[in-house]
């Protein structure tokens, strides 16, 4: 176990792959705190399922990620119950998918805060006590999105981009502290964000659910696979090791071809 005496919160992590990685972490003896919507059973479930399975603390934090002052005070809980926090994972996210002409305004604000503004709240709470014990990881789930657009989603792109852009800085503000800053990159993974997004591909490209998840989902990706939740988790595990303590700023592709084309 390589993240023993190590302590996390992986923001957006009550499904898909944010669970993923709490679930991964948490089996290299890290301690996690969870985040994310869902109900109380549900979330109570996959909190308890990680302290059970992997022998480590594990709580949650219903913090929500459109909320700086719940962001910053999630972090300040974690330190307290766990003593330090050494890893932040920025997962969080949401899409829409509809022409900028029409996008709602509520949704754009919406899908940048969850996705570019809580990452800013949550590097900055968490940075001073990974700076005073020289060494942190911070990890974004950023996108192929983050790389190359699609069209019709505008706000996802466009945050996407930007939290690329603030890895790179904060990477340079925190090199000399033992601290990395990076994203993962996926292409398409099957989760409830992939599948939820179906039904609106349909309506704004005039396809069928089919069409959409072969020629318009596995269409970008080379392999014709989806990606695995626990692929991009043993990718962020690596980022989390002493191994990869020289990669920082990098924002790196898992993505089935997608952005090699
Ligand atoms: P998901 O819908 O399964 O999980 C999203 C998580 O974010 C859930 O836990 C949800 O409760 C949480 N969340 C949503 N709004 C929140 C808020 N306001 N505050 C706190 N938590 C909130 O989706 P996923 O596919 O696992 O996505 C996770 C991340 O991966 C996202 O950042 C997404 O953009 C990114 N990503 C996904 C794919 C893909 O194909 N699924 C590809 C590239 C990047």
């Amino acid at each position: 176990m390589t993240l023993k005496t190590r302590s996390a919160i992986v923001t957006g992590s009550t499904s898909g792959i944010g669970l993923a990685i709490a679930r991964a972490l948490a089996q290299q003896g890290a301690n996690v705190m969870i985040n994310g919507f869902g109900t109380a059973d549900a979330i109570e479930n996959a909190r308890a399922a990680i302290a059970k399975d992997f022998a480590v603390k594990a709580l949650y934090s219903p913090a929500d990620m459109t909320k700086p002052q719940e962001i910053r005070r999630m972090v300040r809980e974690a330190e307290e119950a766990f003593g330090t926090l050494d890893i932040l994972v920025n997962n969080a996210g949401i899409q829409h998918v509809e022409p900028i002409e029409k996008f709602p305004p509520e949704i754009w604000d919406k899908i940048v805060a969850i996705t570019l503004s809580a990452a800013f709240h949550a590097i900055a709470a968490a940075l001073p006590g990974m700076k005073v014990r020289k060494w942190g990881r911070i990890v974004s789930t950023a996108s192929a999105h983050s790389m190359v657009a699609s069209p019709f989603k505008s706000a996802y792109v466009s945050a996407k981009h930007g939290l690329v852009g603030l890895t790179k800085t904060v990477a340079l503000e925190t090199a000399t502290f033992g601290i990395t800053v990076n994203c993962v990159s996926p292409g398409y993974v099957w989760t409830p964000l992939v599948e939820r997004q179906i039904p609106d591909t349909m309506k704004a490209r005039n396809l069928t659910r089919e069409q959409v998840i072969d020629d318009v989902l596995l269409a970008a990706q080379p392999t014709k696979q989806f990606v695995t939740p626990e692929q991009v988790a043993a990718l962020v595990v690596y980022l989390c090791s002493d191994e990869a303590a020289q990669i920082t700023g990098a924002n790196l592709s898992i993505d089935g071809g997608w952005t090699a084309q």
